[in-house]
């Protein structure tokens, strides 16, 4: 599956000097991505390794194409009121709650769509407009009803939550490895870059965001910029992460927008955010990828509460003010910054 498996950042090597903790690293595939563990301190790996198993959990959790998932029991008995995790009902809510914020660009609601697109088979087809106008009538995330525990669907309804599982993910991956006293540590899982703590010497973590408009290549280059930060979320959204070219010719990408059921095309090429928590900054990444950069401006000086980095198709970089001191800019495009 083209661009589905690039590193959206790379991390720089610590300093050499003086006497470093332990380090462990693993890699392994699981949210339908690559994910990447980087740990330091005395407990390294036994957290490292517990931290790979609450990723692995939740994705059992809430991956809409395992048939034992909760996301899986809440699709096959649309109709009828669901026991959930509360890991499930906390992302779900999320969600819900990114969705009311963005006037419904992010939904998740609209598994029927995506499915119809191959997105979730790999067996792409572009579908008609009647196709989608019928599909997108049963798309709606306030039909979701979520109590202590339980969520109802409306029957002939589906939901997805590819769109935040893996920011919730990480965010538990950081919580376990802080229950092993762990302080410092990188979770990267595809575009989603987790930083626990700062680098072992203190210093901030140098977190690279993928330049949208090289592709397949790991080298700096393919890199359009440089955020030094320190417990923080990174949630990139691209249109180069998953896509399709049709027999038309054109490309086809994963992010939809569920005002009509087609790619996302308002403008933006990767939206990426900055704030606390993975589940809250992957939400309203995909959300924002469907705004467009002016709504997502106007979401930014209402609502506030996280830091963001738009590029756009014409080649523009957008960040807000809270970056202007942690941001580097790699690339030639000309920055706009974007103030209260
Ligand atoms: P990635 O999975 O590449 O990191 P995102 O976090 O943006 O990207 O999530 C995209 C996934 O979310 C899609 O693969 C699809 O399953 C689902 N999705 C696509 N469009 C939307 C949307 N508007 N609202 C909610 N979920 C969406
Ligand atoms: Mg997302």
């Amino acid at each position: 599956m083209a661009g589905a498996f690039i590193f959206a950042a790379l991390l720089f090597p610590l300093s050499s000097c003086g006497l470093e903790p332990p380090l462990y690293e693993t890699g392994f595939i699981a949210m339908d991505t690559y994910i990447s563990l980087t740990v330091y301190g005395e407990n390294a790996e036994t957290a490292a390794k517990a931290a790979k198993e609450e990723i692995l959990r939740i994705d059992t959790l809430m991956s809409a194409v395992n048939p034992d998932s909760e996301v899986s029991k809440i699709n096959a008995m649309a109709g009828e009121t669901v026991t959930v995790s509360d890991d499930t009902e906390k992302v779900i809510r999320a969600a819900l709650k990114t969705a009311e914020k963005t006037d419904g660009a992010l939904d998740i609601t609209l598994r029927p769509v995506i499915t119809e697109w191959g997105f979730t088979t790999g067996e792409y087809k572009i579908p008609d407009g009647e196709t989608l106008n019928n599909l997108l009538k049963k798309v709606d995330y306030r039909s979701v009803r979520v109590g202590d525990n339980t969520v109802f669907l409306p029957f002939g309804e589906q939901i997805d939550l590819g769109a935040a599982a893996k920011g919730y993910a990480g965010d538990k991956a950081i919580s376990v490895l802080k229950d092993y006293g762990v302080e410092s540590a990188i979770v990267s899982l595809g575009g989603n870059v987790q930083a626990l703590g700062a680098k072992t010497d203190g210093k901030k973590w140098n977190i690279a965001v993928k330049n949208p408009f090289v592709e397949n290549s790991v080298s700096s280059i393919s890199n359009i910029c440089i955020l030094g930060l320190k417990d923080a979320a990174v949630v990139t959204s691209g249109n180069y992460e998953r896509y399709f070219e049709g027999e038309d010719g054109k490309r086809y990408h994963h992010i939809i927008d569920p005002s009509d059921g087609y790619p996302a095309d308002n403008g933006i090429v990767s939206a990426t955010i900055i704030g606390k928590t993975g589940l809250e900054c992957d939400a309203l990444s995909t959300a924002v990828f469907v705004m467009g950069a002016e709504k997502a401006e106007k979401l930014w000086r209402e609502k506030g509460g996280f830091e963001m980095l738009l590029v756009t198709d014409d080649k523009r970089i957008i960040v807000t003010e809270g970056l202007s001191d942690v941001f580097t800019n790699l690339s030639d495009m000309k920055v706009t910054e974007i103030r209260k």
